[in-house]
């Protein structure tokens, strides 16, 4: 993002009266981090904005301030659809695509607004009036601190701003690990700890909130774990039986398809999970070093996301999507063998 675009985006800020802030589909903790982070920030700046979420997202991250001021889309559309209208300017974070805002899509196409995106995905689609993209960025949340040092306005963090941009760093990192985090990233994370975030209290708050059908289910994840050597792959399946006997709630499944990744030698990762409600295997894909799941994805699975962690989709049985899964390595073998 270029200065004059600062410029520009401070002007239309300065005229703002209503804002609008959306995360994608499937808010995970940096889509909740960052936009919390934005609605904090914006609301003490005077102007009249609301964090609207396409569709529920898990209880680890509803302890986040500001948390019962989300709006669901798909529980209160009408409202929603109201406040799209309305809104001078609606940001879209941590994603690159207006499909990624599931049943919103449609309200946000016919918007006036001024949109600006601020991700960290590749190949960004171009409905933005401004677009603050950048892959080498760990998080969205990152990328919303150093949105707010272009305006110069760092000095205005608060606790409950740096709270949620820290959470949305940690998550997305998985706790400051994955190769996406930089020296810059520390950096930002020190500069938020310093403005109050409380670093042990949110890691406790994101991860140590287990219930124990939880932990039984991850049990059953890592029995049903395949490994196929040949291919330093490993999978993990979860059918809706399964789930429903482990009394699955949003969320339950987050991080299980790492446990793969963990394996030593093991470089492509994978969980299918079967949602019988929607008629579709969502998949998670994970990697490590240069093998893109981003493309794998992309290429077999209708979906998308970074070099080493992507989703997508199936839209065959459970035992289906793992036939086709295997079938596919071998056309990724130089890449998964080297
Ligand atoms: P997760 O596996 O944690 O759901 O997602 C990992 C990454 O892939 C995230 O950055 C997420 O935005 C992206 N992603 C997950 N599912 C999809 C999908 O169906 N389509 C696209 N384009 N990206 C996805
Ligand atoms: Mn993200």
């Amino acid at each position: 993002m270029i200065e004059q675009n600062i410029l520009e985006i401070t002007a239309e800020l300065s005229r703002a009266e209503n804002i609008v802030i959306v995360p994608h589909k499937g808010p995970d903790g940096d889509a909740m981090g960052s936009s919390l982070g934005l609605w904090h920030f914006l609301k003490d700046k005077g102007h009249h904005v609301k964090v609207i979420a396409p569709n529920d997202y898990p209880e680890f991250l509803k302890w986040m301030p500001g948390d019962e001021e989300v709006i669901i889309y798909e529980k209160e559309v009408e409202k929603s659809d109201k406040l799209i209208t309305e809104a001078d300017i609606i940001f879209t974070l941590d994603f690159n695509d207006l499909s990624r805002s599931g049943q919103m899509q449609e309200s946000l196409k016919a918007s006036e607004s001024v949109f600006i995106m601020i991700d960290h995905h590749q190949e960004p689609a171009d409905y933005a009036d401004y677009t603050y993209s950048d892959a080498t960025m760990s998080s969205t949340s990152q990328m919303v601190y150093h949105f707010i040092d272009k305006l110069r306005a760092s000095k205005n963090i608060t606790p409950e701003i740096a709270t949620c941009l820290y959470a949305g760093i940690m998550t997305d990192t998985g706790s400051f690990r994955f190769s996406s985090t930089t020296s810059l990233t520390h950096r930002v994370a020190a500069e938020l700890i310093d403005k109050g975030a409380k670093n042990s209290e949110i890691h406790n708050n994101i991860f140590d909130t287990n219930t124990e059908s939880r932990l039984q289910l991850m049990g059953v994840a890592l029995q049903n774990l395949k490994v196929n050597q040949i291919y330093n792959t490993a999978y993990i399946t979860l059918s809706q039986e399964e789930l429903d006997a482990h009394n699955f709630k949003k969320g339950d499944t987050e991080g299980f398809v790492n446990y793969g990744l963990s394996l030593k030698g093991v470089i492509f990762a994978a969980i299918f999970i079967e949602h019988k409600a929607e008629g579709i295997i969502k998949i998670s894909f994970r990697s490590k070093g240069d093998f893109s799941v981003n493309k794998f994805a992309r290429e077999n699975f209708n979906g998308g996301g970074h070099i080493n962690a992507a989703g997508g989709r199936s839209e065959v049985s459970l035992n289906d999507t793992v036939v086709k899964f295997n079938k596919l390595l071998p056309e990724y073998k130089d890449e998964l063998t080297k």
